[in-house]
């Protein structure tokens, strides 16, 4: 089955990821993309702001009814999480000889040789790279990767995290993400107050 992994903090999940996602079920014919929520991201300084329990169930709650989309929960538990790990994982679910892709933006993509083992990664995974505004990359040696470079989406969740803190207006996630961060009060939002 042509299978991407999709990682990420996902501190929440937001429609960029989830417009990134449906573009490249299109473009490259996937037929599953993995969204795999971080369980303590290496790359991240500090806590993330919700804790995994809840960055999962909101990306299950985005993933529902859109069938090539599938929430996992390979990292979690992680004291820290490495891509690596994932990778050999999801690996031995595939048939032999299966190519395995790897779905990312440019902004993490730029920062792919500071990954744990990130020559290993290359050589395991074809990377699906996305534009990001404002986010350059270079290729490092022997990766393949192929590139979707009309995605143009200013979305992140630190912006949204910003958002939701200091105003009551809703927030670029799908609306039962939304109520989800409601009902749990979660990134200070004015539900809180
Ligand atoms: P934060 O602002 O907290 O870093 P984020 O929006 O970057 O959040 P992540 O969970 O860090 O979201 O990203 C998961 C993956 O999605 C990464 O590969 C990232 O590059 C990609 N991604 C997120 N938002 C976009 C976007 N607007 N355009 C392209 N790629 C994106
Ligand atoms: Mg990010």
């Amino acid at each position: 089955m042509k299978t991407a992994i999709f990682g990420g903090t996902f501190d929440p999940i937001h429609n960029g990821h989830l417009r990134i996602a449906s573009a490249a079920v299109t473009r490259w014919g996937l037929e599953r993309v993995l969204f795999v929520p971080a369980g303590k991201p290496p790359h991240k300084l500090g806590a993330t702001a919700a804790d995994y329990e809840h960055r999962f169930r909101m990306v299950e709650l985005a993933c529902m009814g859109n069938p090539e989309f599938e929430a996992s929960r390979l990292e979690a538990g992680a004291e820290y999480s490495y891509s690596i790990e994932t990778i050999g994982k999801v690996r031995a679910s595939l048939a032999a000889g299966e190519t395995l892709y790897f779905l990312i933006g440019a902004d993490a993509f730029a920062e792919i040789r500071s990954w744990k083992r990130w020559r290993d990664i290359v050589d395991s995974v074809e990377f699906l790279v996305v534009s990001r505004p404002g986010h350059r990359y270079e290729t490092p040696p022997g990766a393949r990767i192929q590139s979707m470079e009309d995605m143009n989406l200013r979305y992140s969740s630190s912006g949204i995290r910003r958002d939701l803190a200091s105003s009551e207006g809703t927030a670029d996630v799908p609306a039962a993400v939304m109520a989800y961060i409601r009902a749990n009060k979660l990134y200070g939002g004015s539900a809180d107050k």
